[in-house]
């Protein structure tokens, strides 16, 4: 089991160099919010609309996956000061003790274990509150090819 799982994390290893190298656009959250994960498991990050986060997990196809034990908190780095969040399951994925706090524009840093007692993955996200006005999506969890990047438009050659 534990070879498997080391050569599966080569394989996923070398297929996310590739997505690096042809600059993919990012994954689609299913539910609207971002995925954080380059391989599956895939994790999403979903601000409800109560502000509250939900993390959901889906497989290579972003089928969603049962919860198996894994373990996320996470640190909302507000301008009005920083809140620990804790993540709890509920209907299958994992829903945050808290709101994210008042205001826009700041990092929310999650670490997710896939055990309790497993190494955490540090995930970053740049928390917008509005909309994208190209892919209508939450600014945070916007899938346009130039996101955060300058336009290429024009870059069409091929
Ligand atoms: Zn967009």
């Amino acid at each position: 089991m534990k070879t498997n799982l080391r050569q599966l994390l080569l394989v996923s290893f070398t297929l996310a160099a590739c997505a690096v190298a042809f600059a993919a656009k990012p994954l689609a959250g299913p539910k609207g919010g971002k995925i954080l994960t380059t391989d599956a498991p895939h994790a999403e990050f979903f601000v409800e609309k109560n502000r509250t986060v939900t993390i959901t997990f889906y497989d290579t196809s972003l089928k969603p996956i049962p919860l198996t034990g894994q373990v996320v908190t996470g640190v909302a780095e507000a301008k009005t000061g920083k809140v620990g969040l804790e993540f709890s399951a509920k209907g299958g994925a994992l829903v945050s003790n808290f709101p994210l706090p008042k205001g826009d524009d700041y990092t929310v840093v999650l670490q997710v274990r896939e055990t309790a007692s497993a190494r955490p993955k540090v995930y970053r996200v740049q928390f917008h509150d509005e909309v994208c006005d190209e892919c209508k999506r939450a600014e945070y969890a916007c899938v346009c090819d130039d996101a955060g990047k300058e336009h290429e438009h024009d870059k069409k050659k091929e």
